[in-house]
């Protein structure tokens, strides 16, 4: 063994996925040792390898999107590079993803390590028809890159080459600096030139990263100079130039900062990144010149979402059918069964009127996600995100509000609440929280289902289906505009988003996701529900109406005297005075709130409280059906119904991923409540009172 080997310590860096793993096996072959960081789980692979004189010691850091310390991962890569001080890093970038990997290179660049750019998958980039010129990226902007195909260990030696070229001084690699305009550059050289100050502060770390993360507030760093002599002048500098940045941008400090990096990355991509050969035979480059065309892109994505509720409605009418004919089955043999009396009310009214009326909508939320798992697995729903992107940025939104807002049609508001945490601006993360439950979930879709099949033809029932989504669409961004243009003004950040290619679907994984979100859906009726319908049940047939209210009249009349004087029946009447100016009664009122347990719970108590009202068990009628016979009901009503449903309170659930995903502040909770439920019963009394006018529905 050689004695004399000059030591090089190398990190590796880079995205997930990007081949670091790949490179870190070329280099190091076999001699490696995998263990754990100090104090967490995240592993930590180091190796080495010899080469002339040298001896290249490498680590590979965790896969990372940025230095902000927002994840665990975050914290190690940074810890490692600020503490152990590598010799240099290797940034691994994925080269057909060339400016969303830069954001990392800035970070890295910005800590005052040498950096060099391993530009791995140049074959992906070629496939696209694109290459990078690393000789204009090292004249220009003197960032070394050495192109790589890591799974086929082809760049490894130049990349071997490179590293000891630079820590030899050959080549000379300069550390980039981004230009954050001249008024954010004087308050960076304030609180600098104050850390200079302190000399050993200067020494240890890099005064730009410091003075960045210093005006971003960040904690970490935060800690780290805690023991400085100039600590509190620097604080009170640092946050005094990070609101006075705040106010003139008027965005939070994160946004601005990410918004100059992005303009630099879209200029060094502009000059490097060149189209030299459009491949004829790249089956998703010419759809998307059809598909993401100027004119037609948003008349295609609705007709795929018109053709998504066509296709549910249609495809599933006949099963929902039979379902319901095998409740109502279910509900005749029950009342044959079990004798007259308060069980057979429980079992009859109750479970199967409440639960049963949600179950008979399982075939339609089965086909209502098959279509949607077959768009999201094409890859076209990544594309409505990019085509709403630059629709929305004409009202100053963002189009990853949008991915929110189809997560949420997809399936549930919560997945799309939390979808938001990407969102870096708070301001628009808080925006999209707003307005995210405004979507029609999984749960809502039975309400829809329930009133359309009651008060339109089958043959409109995808046609009104598809106007209360549009609807949805538009509410959720006419608020997210008002949102943005009074109480959470700020400009909208970059967004850089990669179209996955398109892709022939398996039939396989089609049917996995559908049945994932649908048992969700199974799951929910066995739990949630039951448990409301029991609560709801309970609280129609208590307490017992007796004496003179039920003396000399029919049974039919005594059974709707219950449901009167029971404590629900009051509790309905109690708050119809408020819901009369918007068409609804009692009942609707008491399907609404309950309906804040979880939507579908509206359909089930409304299914308990019609079969109440109904005597005769053995013939009992779908709920639809007893809906469009209620004279207390019609379309204006139904379709008003509705449309409240898209706009007040989400569900608890919903409600406290909200809250969390918020900043777990009151006053945004509160503001929630009132906003939606306000909005929801002005909505709906201008559409019932103008219908009324113009003289639908009696
Ligand atoms: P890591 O997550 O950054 O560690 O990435 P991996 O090394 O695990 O690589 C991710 C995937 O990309 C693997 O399937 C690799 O085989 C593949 N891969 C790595 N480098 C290249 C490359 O240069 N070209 C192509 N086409 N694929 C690559
Ligand atoms: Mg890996």
């Amino acid at each position: 063994m050689k004695t004399n080997l000059k030591e090089i310590n190398i990190c590796l860096a880079g995205n997930p996925n990007c081949g670091k793993s790949s490179l870190f096996n070329n280099l190091t072959g076999l001699r490696q040792h995998v263990g754990n960081y100090p104090g967490v789980t995240v592993e930590k692979k180091e190796g080495s390898l010899v080469n002339g004189n040298y001896k290249i010691n490498v680590v590979d850091l965790p896969g990372i999107y940025s230095l902000s310390a927002s994840s665990e991962d975050e914290v190690v890569a940074r810890n490692f590079i600020i503490e152990q001080k590598p010799d240099l890093i290797i940034d691994v970038v994925d080269a057909s993803n060339f400016e969303r990997n830069l954001y990392l290179y800035t970070q890295l660049s910005e800590l005052g390590v040498k950096v060099i750019i391993a530009l791995n998958m140049i074959d992906v980039l070629k496939n696209k028809g694109q290459e990078i010129d690393c000789e204009l990226l090292m004249k220009s902007y003197g960032i070394l890159a050495v192109p790589l195909i890591a799974n086929k260990n082809k760049g490894t030696e130049d990349i071997v080459k490179a590293v000891i070229d630079v820590y030899e001084n050959k080549i000379d690699v300069k550390t980039t600096r981004i230009d954050y305009g001249d008024f954010i550059s004087e308050h960076l050289q304030k609180i600098e030139s104050i850390i200079y100050d302190d000399v050993l502060l200067a020494a240890k770390y890099s005064v730009r990263y410091l003075s960045v993360n210093l005006i971003k507030k960040d904690k970490f760093v935060l800690e780290k100079i805690g023991k400085s002599s100039v600590y509190q002048e620097l604080k009170k500098q640092a946050f005094e130039s990070g609101d006075n940045i705040s106010d003139k941008f008027s965005d939070s400090i994160d946004s601005v900062f990410a918004d100059k990096i992005y303009t630099w990355i879209h200029s060094v991509a502009a000059v490097v990144v060149r189209t030299v050969s459009k491949s004829k035979y790249d089956v998703s480059d010419v759809i998307d010149r059809i598909v993401l065309n100027r004119i037609f892109a948003l008349p295609i994505f609705g007709l795929v979402m018109y053709a998504i509720f066509k296709f549910t409605f249609t495809v599933s009418a006949p099963f929902v059918g039979w379902f319901e004919s095998g409740i109502e089955f279910l509900s005749g043999y029950a009342g044959e069964i079990i004798p007259e009396g308060v069980f057979q009310s429980f079992i009859v009214d109750g479970i199967i009127g409440g639960v049963g009326g949600v179950l008979g909508f399982f075939p339609l939320i089965l086909f209502m996600f098959f279509a949607i798992a077959f768009f999201e697995d094409t890859g076209y729903m990544a594309r409505a995100v990019f085509i709403m992107d630059k629709f929305m940025r004409k009202f100053g939104l963002h189009g990853k509000s949008f991915a929110s807002m189809i997560v949420a049609t997809n399936g549930c508001a919560v997945p799309g609440l939390m979808a938001a945490r990407t969102i870096e601006s708070e301001k628009d993360r808080l925006i999209t929280l707003m307005v995210t439950p405004f979507m029609i979930c999984g749960a809502k879709l039975p309400i829809f289902a329930l009133f359309i099949g009651a008060f339109f033809s089958a043959k409109d029932g995808a046609n009104v289906m598809f106007i209360m989504y549009v609807l949805s669409v538009v509410l959720a961004l006419g608020a997210a505009w008002i949102l943005k243009k009074t109480i959470l003004k700020g400009k909208p950040a970059y967004f850089i988003m990669e179209l996955p290619p398109y892709r022939m679907p398996s039939l396989k994984g089609i049917l996995l996701k559908m049945w994932e979100r649908g048992v969700l859906y199974l799951k929910k009726a066995g739990t949630v529900i039951l448990l409301m319908t029991i609560v709801i049940w309970a609280g129609l047939s208590f307490p017992k109406a007796g004496g003179k209210a039920v003396e000399n009249i029919s049974e039919e009349q005594a059974a709707s005297v219950q449901v009167e004087q029971s404590y629900i029946g009051k509790l309905g009447n109690f708050i119809e005075p408020v819901i009369r100016p918007i068409g609804f009664d009692g009942k609707a009122g008491i399907a609404l709130i309950s309906g804040l347990a979880a939507k579908e719970v509206v359909v089930s108590t409304l299914g308990t409280i019609y079969s109440l009202g109904e005597i005769d068990p053995e013939d009992a009628s779908p709920l639809a059906e007893r809906l469009k016979n209620d004279p207390d009901w019609n379309k204006l009503k139904a379709v008003t119904f509705l449309i409240f449903c898209l706009i007040y309170l989400p569900c608890v659930v919903a409600v406290a991923v909200f809250f969390r995903e918020s900043g777990s502040k009151i006053k945004w909770l509160v503001f929630l409540a009132f906003w939606t439920t306000v909005a929801a019963w002005l909505t709906s009394f201008v559409v019932y009172q103008a219908g009324r006018l113009l003289g639908f529905g009696g």
